[in-house]
């Protein structure tokens, strides 16, 4: 019956998709593709049409985050989750401390604390919704966090802890879309599927220069790493443009139109202010709707990117996404693992802020005709 409600045209967003990852490709990312097709798609990741589509990656997020001098951009396959594994072979030392407050920043605590080769770590919870702060100690190597914890919808502001360390940050889903100063992190890793607009499948390491001193005394210490997990070799082929084996050349070109168009709208800040702008539609809707409230209760640990709403008892969320997705209006189901009365809802810069203010007149729409 409710999958029948149809809603009006005029209240729809002009486009429906609002999935945290992957997440909406703009029409000008499948133009690059286009313009690729006959020149770079097909054709060797070691010549030179390949190697300065890396390359073209590599400067953009230089010019996107106005990178200190010595950091450097490194890549390589496998997505974030397998740099959870790079880091745990080639940046934690010995002993490292993990913020852990949802379902991201847990998975990389527990790989790390499964290694045969590391002590067992820190590990620093909060309940979903809120987050930690570090306990520095100068004990610890290493400090990890993510930066925006996808599965809830909570973002933290980085910054380093008063212990030495290096600082390791999961930006997955909040590079490109939170500001951040790199002063303050060691390396910040992500992959291109959630504010780049592009497809999965590699990961990205903003690094400082004592990250990749790091990594050179890991190695020197002959430490056994397998040759897809070894970041001196993801380092030295990055330098050249180029990854250690075959990468997914559609990814690079959508991933480098997307930072052109991030760039020349004024970089990190134009995004960050474009994401703040549909943040703040969706949470004052929330908070002025007597049906919903944001999730997370602490107003500045609120996400810009990813934003969670929780529905009173007597809605079920789950009947309003799917009006939503018969409607085309896709993915705001909350996070599996959560299991709350929620939705969830990405807001890259991909995302029209004016598409945000349309989603909460859609399910205002659904909401009064169930
Ligand atoms: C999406 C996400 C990941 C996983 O990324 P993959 O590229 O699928 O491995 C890790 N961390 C965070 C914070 C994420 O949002």
């Amino acid at each position: 019956m409710s999958a029948e409600i149809r809603i009006p045209t005029d209240l729809l967003p002009s486009d429906g998709r609002f999935g945290s990852g992957p997440s909406k490709v703009r029409t000008a990312q499948l133009d690059a593709l286009q313009a690729a097709s006959k020149t770079i798609l097909g054709t060797s990741h070691r010549q030179n049409a390949v190697k300065s589509q890396v390359g073209r990656l590599r400067d953009g997020l230089t010019n996107l985050y106005q990178l200190p001098d010595g950091y450097e951009v490194v890549l390589g396959n496998g997505g974030s989750t397998a740099f959870w594994d790079i880091a745990t072979f080639q940046l934690i030392e010995e002993s490292a401390q993990f913020l852990s407050f949802g379902e991201f920043g847990a998975k990389f605590a527990s790989g790390a604390k499964a290694a045969p080769h590391l002590a067992d770590p820190s590990i620093v919870t909060a309940e979903p919704g809120d987050a930690p702060d570090f306990q520095p100690n100068a004990n610890f190597d290493t400090y990890c966090t993510p930066h925006n914890e996808t599965s809830t919808g909570v973002a933290i502001e980085i910054k380093r802890p008063s212990s030495d360390g290096l600082m390791v940050v999961d930006a997955t889903s909040a590079a490109g879309g939170l500001a951040v100063n790199p002063n303050q992190f060691d390396v910040y890793y992500f992959a291109p599927q959630k504010s780049f607009g592009s497809d999965g499948g590699l990961w990205i390491a903003i690094m400082s220069p004592t990250a990749i001193a790091r990594v050179e005394k890991i190695n020197q210490a002959k430490r056994w790493t397998p040759a897809f997990l070894d970041l001196s070799i993801a380092i030295e082929n990055s330098r050249l443009n180029q990854t250690y084996n075959t990468p997914a050349v559609a990814t690079i070109v959508m991933m480098a139109a997307q930072l052109d168009w991030m760039n020349e709208n004024g970089g990190i800040n134009w995004c960050a202010k474009r994401t703040a702008d549909s943040a703040e539609r969706l949470y004052s809707w929330a908070e002025r709707n007597p049906l919903t409230t944001p999730f997370v209760s602490d107003s500045t640990k609120r996400s810009k990117v990813v934003g969670t709403i929780d529905f009173v008892d007597e809605i079920d969320a789950t009947q309003i996404t799917k009006v939503l997705r018969a409607n085309g209006i896709l993915d705001v189901e909350p996070y599996r693992k959560l299991g709350r009365n929620q939705i969830r809802v990405a807001m890259f810069p991909a995302v029209e802020p004016e598409d945000v203010t349309k989603l909460t007149k859609s399910i205002d729409f659904v909401v009064s005709n169930l």
